[in-house]
């Protein structure tokens, strides 16, 4: 027991270290990314390429970090109550231009009222990852539906798209470290998704049809009813 405890609180340590390393990396390399294009504009053809090149690169570096700590803070990774149609409400915010600039629509139904418990932040990047893989994934008349609502026990998001859909082998190989079909792809999303949803006590499916589209379903255990009256007077 003691020797899984101190795995736990190692475990924890590294994961604090990385997110605050991935906050400080990011700054300066969003000030070289800027940097490079002013030179690359004001440089001859012949160089061009070259801070295009490097450009590329910075973004890599850029994505990687995003798909691992677009949220996480190196703050104590406390476990509350957390109002899932807000934060959903941000997610979408935080998601429509990216929606828009792939020509995607939208379509929400996000019950209110709805709370588990976890991390707010971790939450909000794991359902990210997976809304940036069905925004990759659309064809030019893309539609995602996003929907969340509550059963009796669990409360559950549906995320469903248009795109591409996956093989059956490509299926199998989801959340395995670096499995990615995409040339720009670090294949760590949703590595880090079923992770944090893991730690949250949920679960994560995917099912998947070439050329129809994929649908994922989260499920959480909804928050102690004790600690949510809203729910109960409903
Ligand atoms: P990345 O997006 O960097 O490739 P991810 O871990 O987020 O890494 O996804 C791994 C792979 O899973 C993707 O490269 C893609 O092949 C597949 N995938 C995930 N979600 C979808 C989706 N909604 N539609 C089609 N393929 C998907
Ligand atoms: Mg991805």
């Amino acid at each position: 027991y003691n020797h899984r405890l101190q795995r736990t609180e190692k475990m924890k340590i590294i994961s604090d270290l990385a997110a605050s390393v991935a906050h400080e990396v990011r700054n300066p390399l969003q000030v070289t990314r800027g940097f490079l294009q002013l030179l690359a504009q004001k440089s001859d053809s012949a160089n061009e390429r070259y801070y295009h090149m490097a450009i590329n690169e910075l973004d890599r570096a850029s994505t990687i970090i995003t798909d691992f700590l677009t949220f996480a803070k190196p703050e104590l990774d406390t476990v509350e109550r957390i109002n899932l149609s807000e934060e959903m409400n941000q997610v979408v915010t935080i998601i429509h231009p990216l929606a828009a600039m792939h020509g995607g629509d939208l379509h929400i139904e996000i019950e209110e009222n709805l709370y588990i418990e976890g991390n707010a932040s971790k939450f909000k990047q794991a359902v990210i990852n997976i809304l940036k893989n069905s925004i990759e994934a659309l064809p030019p008349d893309g539609r995602i539906e996003i929907e969340a609502y509550a059963g009796e026990r669990e409360v559950t998001i549906r995320i469903a798209d248009n795109g591409e859909g996956m093989e059956e082998e490509q299926l199998a190989r989801l959340g395995e470290p670096f499995f990615s079909t995409k040339t720009k792809g670090t294949g760590l999303g949703l590595m880090v998704t079923f992770r944090i949803i893991e730690a949250m006590k949920g679960t994560l499916e995917f099912r998947s049809e070439v050329g129809k589209g994929t649908e994922a379903i989260v499920r959480f255990p909804l928050a102690e009813e004790n600690l949510v009256p809203d729910r109960i007077r409903a």
